[in-house]
């Protein structure tokens, strides 16, 4: 069902070699419970009804655009997990617990939004036509400016509030939820409009293709790239940036995590993020100035720093940090933090998520470590995929690198792929033996660090 294909990412390019291991052998301690940190199953959704059977404990299923909002809502209110405790007990007997869902916008599809003010009647008043509506946003979103019959294969513009106000009321809908995917990219292109023409390839093959809905198509969810050809047209940084931050805010908002992509963006990615959570810093003080405390007036001690490494001095950081405590944050603004409730947890809110997974994390040891240094209030995973991060020479080189920075308690697994079933389970036995190679552990005890780490970004 999931074809050739299955362990490329729909939308990427498919340089991918095939070395994949496409099913899962059987020494494997699935029994211990392996948590798919970020996938993307409903691009199949034929592939659907092969979760319960499985050998993952629980896939983390995201929502990227239109499309797939409501497919991912479905899936979940099948499959959600229900608690912590449904969890950490072991292999789930059946459908349920199977899912947990992340609702958000990718930056791939950002061009699609567009900031309305909070007025749902924006379009309205402002008296353009749909056609004029979309020629002066993606005029000014894209670059290089695209022509007018390339807007016209472009689908309506989505007003930023409607989305956010629907992704806030499905979040609380389905209790155990999260924010995603959401991030930057710098390097992703428009594929062109279904029908226009596209070099050599000529127009009428792919809308006929298309409108036929041959097997290639007709099997995936649309909206994605469907094996079409790239165009030059990028999204501006700046409108990725205003579409991620409304995102993360949401998060910070409802106290849930976010699954963050970013591509070829890892500074304007960590600016962003800062940004947010300026004002909420941790109390970071220098263990020279702590031998200056007498002996036992004040514990500055913090298990959030147990495994931090010291040698960051690359960074300009002094060395040698302890934290305070979880609260100590500096500078809070004044006014009063908003309670909201998720899943029946009542949390303050925040302009930006509690916990965040940087998925298939391709950035360097050092851009790692500036999010695990123990002034940032937000509690960054990093999660690793054989597909994105061991796909290519350069990615496999760094991997161990960027592994052996990373702390025990904030490595996750996940396939990213576009389809449920053996090929997933494959991925992710493949990707675990990895990671616990690199880290040098046991496979048993990597399969319950993982997933232990996966409950706190799920949970906190
Ligand atoms: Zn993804």
């Amino acid at each position: 069902m999931c074809g050739g294909g299955a362990g490329i990412p729909e939308g990427q390019t498919p340089a991918a070699p095939s070395s994949l291991p496409s099913s899962t052998s059987s020494d494997f301690p699935w029994h211990l419970g392996v948590a798919d940190a970020h996938c993307h199953p409903t691009d199949t959704m034929a592939s659907i009804a092969s979760i319960p059977s499985m050998k993952a404990r629980v896939l983390t299923v995201m929502a990227t655009r239109s499309q797939d909002q409501d497919l991912v809502a479905s899936v979940a209110s099948k499959h959600a997990v229900g608690s912590r405790a449904a969890l950490q007990a072991g292999p789930a007997p059946n459908a349920a617990d199977r899912v947990v869902p992340a609702f958000g916008w990718h930056p791939w599809f950002s061009y699609q939004l567009y900031d309305d003010g909070d007025d749902d009647d924006a379009a309205e008043k402002s008296g353009l036509t749909t056609e004029e509506l979309k020629a002066k946003l993606y005029g000014a979103v894209l670059s290089p400016a695209p022509s007018d019959e390339f807007v016209a294969g472009l689908p309506d513009p989505v007003p930023l509030g409607r989305f956010l106000a629907d992704t806030r009321r499905r979040v609380l809908d389905a209790g155990v939820a999260m924010i995603g995917e959401v991030g930057l990219d710098k390097t992703f292109r428009l594929p062109w409009p279904w029908g226009m023409a596209q070099g050599s390839q000529g127009s009428a093959g792919e809308e006929e293709r298309r409108q036929g809905g041959q097997q290639a198509s007709s099997e995936l969810t649309p909206g994605g790239r469907e094996g079409r050809m790239l165009s030059p047209h990028q999204v501006r940084m700046p409108h990725q940036v205003r579409v991620l931050e409304a995102q993360l805010r949401l998060a910070g908002e409802l106290g849930v995590p976010v699954s963050v992509h970013g591509v070829q963006a890892h500074g304007v990615l960590f600016d962003v993020l800062a940004g947010l959570w300026k004002g909420y810093e941790k109390e970071v003080v220098s263990r020279r100035k702590q031998k200056l405390v007498a002996p036992g007036a004040e514990d500055f001690s913090s298990s959030d720093d147990d495994d931090y490494d010291d040698d960051d001095d690359e960074e300009g950081h002094d060395d040698g940090f302890q934290v305070s405590d979880g609260e100590g944050e500096l500078g809070r603004p004044k006014d009063r933090p908003r309670i909201a409730a998720v899943a029946g947890r009542r949390h303050k809110s925040k302009p930006f998520p509690p916990r965040i997974c940087l998925h298939s994390f391709s950035g360097s040891p050092q851009t790692l470590k500036q999010y695990v240094h123990p002034a940032v209030p937000a509690k960054v995973f990093f999660s690793f995929s054989s597909t994105i991060n061991l796909s290519t020479a350069g990615g496999a080189g760094r991997f161990g690198d960027v592994l052996r920075a990373c702390p025990d308690d904030r490595v996750l697994v996940e396939s990213d792929l576009h389809c449920a079933g053996d090929a997933m389970d494959g991925a992710l036995e493949d990707i675990t033996r990895r990671v616990c190679e690199g880290k040098g552990w046991p496979l048993e005890e990597g399969v319950v660090r993982l997933r232990n780490n996966y409950v706190e970004f799920l949970f906190g």
